[in-house]
This record gives C-alpha cells, structure tokens and sequence, in this order.
C-alpha cells in the first residue's frame, strides 16, 4: 500500500493539538492529518461535568499511569491520569479555566522564551476564548472554546467570601484581570451544560472538513528521521503497523509524559539513556524527559454544621431527576462541578506573588449516591485542595524499554526540595485557621482530616508525605529556550532536527502559578500561527 502523504501530521488529540489541527487545517490547501491513540469522545460520561473525578483511571478515557515509587513520600506510587479520548485531558480534567500570574509568561520569555511574555500570549489566549463576560481587554468573546462563570447560591460560598472580606483579602471577579491574587469563583470551560474539551470545541464543528484526517485508536510508536528531518510517522492501528508521510512539518502533541516518550522512541533525547535501552540515538539532546514539574497538593476536610445543597442533591432519586433535567436542558447539578472559591495567597506578605492555591469545595469528594434504606448519606464537608503554586521539586520522564507500548517511568520527586514541604505545612496551617473565622466559622465543624491533633510540624510532614498527590499540571519535559537543556527553540522547532515541533504542556519552560488546560490551548494557538507565517 502506497505511503498516504499529509502536509502536516499532528500527534495527540489533546489541548494543543485538537487547536494545532483545527488551525493548520483552515486553509484548504493544508491537508493535516491528526492521529489520537484514543477513541471518540462519545461517551456520556465525558460530556457531564458533575462525573468528571469518575474519569481518572476509567478503562478506556484514561492511560492508568502513576509514578514510579517516590522518595520522598513514603516510596508511594503517585497518579499521573491522563486523557486517552479525543480532546486528550481536557475531556478528563475539572474543566477549571485559570492562566497563572501576568509575570509567569514574563518570565519564560526573561528565561529566552523571546516571544512568550505576557503581552504577546495574551492575544492567544483571547483568540481561542469565548468568555462570557464577551470581547473586553482580557477576554475574547468569539474563539471557539466557551467559558462560563461558577454560580453558586450555596450559603458556605458567601460566608468563604464575607470571611475573606472580613480578613482583609481582595475579593476578585476574575482572576484574569491582572493581579490574581485574592478570592474568586472560578470559570469553567463549559457549553450548555456539557464539557467544552478542545474537541469539542475546536474538532466537532469542522468534522466536515475535507482537509483534515482524524484518525483515532492511532497510537504512535515514533517519528521516522531521515538526515536530520522529521519525514513521516509510524503508527498502530488495530494491530497493524502503518506509515504516513509528512511534506511539511510535523507537530508533536502528547503531553508532558508522551510527547517525550515518543521523542526517545524516535531516537532524540539524551544519549546515554537511550543507548541503556537500546534505541539508536538520532540527536543527543539532554533535556528531553528532564525538569518534569507539578502542583503538590494535599487535601484537608472539615464535617459542616449546616448541610450542603451537594449532599442532599445526592439522594438517588432527586440525582435521578436532575440527569433527566439536565439530558433535557442542560442544566441542574450534572451540568456543574462542586466548587466553591478559589484563593491565591501568599505564604509570607513580601512576596510579589501569590506562591499558594487553596481550592475550596463545597462538598465531600467520597460521597457517594445514598437513599433511605439503600445506603446511609455521608456527612457533607467542606473539602480544600492545598496547593504549591510553583514549586522546586524536579521529576523526569524516561522509557522502560525500546518496547513503544510500554508506559513511560515517570518520577515527580514530589517533596524533593524542603521548602515545597514547609510551604505545604504552612498552607494547611492557614486553611485551618482561615474556616474558623468570621462567618465561615459558623458552618465549619470538625476538622476530618488530617484532624486538629496533628499541630506539630512533624506530625503534619508525617502527614503531607503519606497523602501528597498533585494537581494533574505536569509541564516541561521539551522545555523552550536557548539553553543546553531546551528541547525546543522559541519556535517550538526540535533544536537540531529539521521539520518537528513540539506544541503542548510539555514545553512550558516553568510551571506556571494556575492551572494547564487554558496554557496547553494557548500554546496550541500560538505554534499554528507560527507555522502558518502569520
Ligand atoms: C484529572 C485532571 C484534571 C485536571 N483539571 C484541570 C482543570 O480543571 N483546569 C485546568 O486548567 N487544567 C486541568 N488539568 C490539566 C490540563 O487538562 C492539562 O494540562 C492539559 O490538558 C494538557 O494538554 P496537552 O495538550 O499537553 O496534553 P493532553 O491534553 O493530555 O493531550 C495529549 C494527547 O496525546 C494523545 N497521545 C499520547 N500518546 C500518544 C501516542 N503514542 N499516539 C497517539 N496519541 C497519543 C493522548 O491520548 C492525548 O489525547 C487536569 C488534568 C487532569 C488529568
């Protein structure tokens, strides 16, 4: 069979690339060819965002990694959940529409990211953007990707605010307006009522479209350099080993484990590794699968005195009730996710930042479906999810084998650098603390876990290192820049080999303080307009 030939093959379906093939593929000469491992993004499950914590580790929406054994967090194994579905993560994820702080950007392009700083990504992040707020300085009001606001009329939302009020911290109406520090509800990348992934968004209304291939159930084994240029890429479908071959460019999609991963596959990454497992090396390039960084997160859980609306939505018959409003209209509880506030704070008051995130929930993540004589209903709680904005910890991504369906080892070394610890420990501290104040404290009862005992700084290490996990953001395994250890120029060009790009969250030259779905979809934008010349 004759090798099919694209102008453009992108790799992976996710954030970036649902965007990356969407935009290449509006000029109709570009024939783009989009290959995803997973399958379509049909299932029910994906589109409700009340489930989407159900979509961790589901069989067939997620890879089922988790790291290997951590050093510094009692040897556990951590969870590392990604989407396998079209629109990758973003139809896995919380649907949380956040950018980080202005001088993230900044500082990329102060690290050689020319190109990268606030002002010039902006645009980007405007152009995919339909805010509700509509067209404005910081918003887009047309893009294709639909973000609502979080409404709430749960009483403990307001009294988290009045509390803040009362405590002196700003009290925000977005957190994309400059300065995000303070409290807000947070935005959500949501369409009546069902989840806007990027496929969603940017594939399902351009199905039509002659000129771009979307091939799923295509997992990508490697990319075929010939002379120093990417030429084509090998692939497996339905047991069968395919080739397609690339005119023009190809970009790499993956994400931050499988963007690496296929590098290595592919013969570029660092030699030495390589060559331990037996994959002839087409580029010595040392950082790819290195600076692996995330979002440490701890949780704490404090039982309510007054019940919560989720908790009582939760009986199985008004939950039944509500799918079928929300299958009708596309709303009720299933078109929402369990939120409360969000708060970006300071862990000392010189920073000039923001270095701490506490995500306020107004539910108990464990409950389940309850019915009188069926099962008993869980207490409500006000869940946090504490978290380190830009933590020091490096990890790294490396292969087990040359095996390409082997999943990749990944190594977060979460808690590695001590302060990623003092800075937990001080966020719990502030967290409980902060709901025994003002208003908030009226509703909060006790504390669940860890458990107001546990007040020593050794207990609470003792704590954080048995339940620390991360917040789904890692970034940085191709990282952009000028230096020895960037994979990719500010360009997003693999350095040293012609006719590859890489364009997801694995190129961010640092993690950025918020959360990754918003910056994958930006970087997704900005490499297409690259690549097209524009
Ligand atoms: C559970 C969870 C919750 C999250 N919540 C939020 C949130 O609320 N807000 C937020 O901003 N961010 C959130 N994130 C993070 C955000 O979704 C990710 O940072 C973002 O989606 C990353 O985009 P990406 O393009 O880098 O990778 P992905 O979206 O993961 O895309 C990579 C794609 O490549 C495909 N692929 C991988 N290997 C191959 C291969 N060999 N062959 C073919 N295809 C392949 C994958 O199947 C996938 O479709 C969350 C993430 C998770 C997992």
């Amino acid at each position: 069979m004759a090798t099919l030939t694209y102008d453009y093959v992108v790799i992976g379906a996710g954030s970036a690339g649902c965007v990356v093939a969407a935009r290449l593929s509006e000029r109709p000469e570009n024939k783009v060819l989009l290959l995803e491992s997973g399958g379509a993004d049909k299932d029910i499950m994906v589109k409700m965002p009340l489930v989407f914590t159900m979509l961790q580790y589901h069989p067939t929406l997620d890879w089922g990694l988790w790291s290997d054994p951590e050093p510094f967090a009692n040897g556990r194994k951590i969870k590392a959940p990604r989407g396998k579905v079209l629109g990758g993560s973003s139809s896995i994820n919380g649907m949380m529409y956040s950018r980080g702080h202005p001088s993230d950007y900044d500082e990329w392009a102060q690290m050689g990211a020319e190109g990268w700083s606030h002002d010039e990504v902006l645009p980007y992040f405007k152009k995919s953007e339909r805010n509700w707020r509509g067209e404005g300085p910081n918003h887009g009001g047309s893009g294709p990707l639909n973000v609502i606001p979080y409404t709430s009329d749960e009483p403990i939302t307001k009294a988290i605010r009045d509390t803040a009020q009362a405590l002196n911290y700003r009290l925000l109406d977005d957190f994309e307006a400059g300065n995000p520090e303070g409290f807000a509800l947070p935005d959500s990348t949501i369409r009546r009522g069902r989840r806007a992934s990027t496929s969603q968004a940017f594939l399902t209304p351009i199905r039509n479209r002659l000129n771009l291939t979307v091939v799923t159930g295509a997992h990508v084994t490697r990319i075929l350099i010939e002379k120093g240029r990417a030429t084509g890429v090998e692939y497996v479908k339905d047991g069968s080993r395919q080739t397609v071959h690339a005119d023009g460019e190809i970009v790499l999609s993956g994400g931050a484990y499988a963007s690496p991963q296929i590098l290595m596959l592919s013969g570029i990454g660092p030699g030495d590794h390589l060559r331990g497992v037996g994959i002839q090396v087409e580029r010595d390039l040392a950082g790819v699968g290195q600076d692996l960084q995330e979002h440490p997160l701890v949780p704490m859980g404090f039982v309510t005195k007054k019940p919560l609306a989720f908790g009582q939505a939760l009986r199985a018959d008004r939950l039944t009730l509500s799918v079928l409003q929300w299958l009708l209209t596309g709303r009720g509880l299933p078109a929402t996710v369990p939120l409360s506030n969000i708060a970006y704070h300071k862990s000392q008051p010189g920073l000039s930042r923001p270095d701490l995130e506490t995500v306020f929930m107004a539910a108990n993540m464990m409950a389940k479906v309850w019915f009188p004589g069926f099962r008993k209903k869980q207490p409500d709680m006000l869940t946090t999810l504490n978290v380190v904005l830009r933590p020091g910890s490096r990890g790294c991504v490396k292969l087990r084998s040359d095996d390409p369906l082997a999943p990749p080892r990944i190594q977060f070394n979460l808690l590695q650098d001590p302060d990623d610890l003092r800075l937990l420990r001080h966020s719990l501290r502030w967290t409980r603390d902060f709901v025994r104040q003002g208003a908030l404290a009226e509703f909060v009862g006790a504390e669940s876990f860890p458990g107001a005992a546990l007040d020593q700084d050794a207990a609470l290490d003792a704590y954080i290192r048995k339940t620390v996990a991360t917040a789904h953001h890692p970034t940085s395994t191709c990282k952009m820049g000028i230096g020895a250890d960037a994979v990719v120029d500010p360009q997003l060009r693999v350095r040293g080999i012609r006719g590859l790009r890489v364009a997801d969250a694995s190129i961010m030259p640092r993690l950025i303080g918020g959360h990754t779905n918003a910056p994958s979809v930006m970087i997704g934008e900005k490499v297409a307009d690259m690549i097209l010349g524009n």
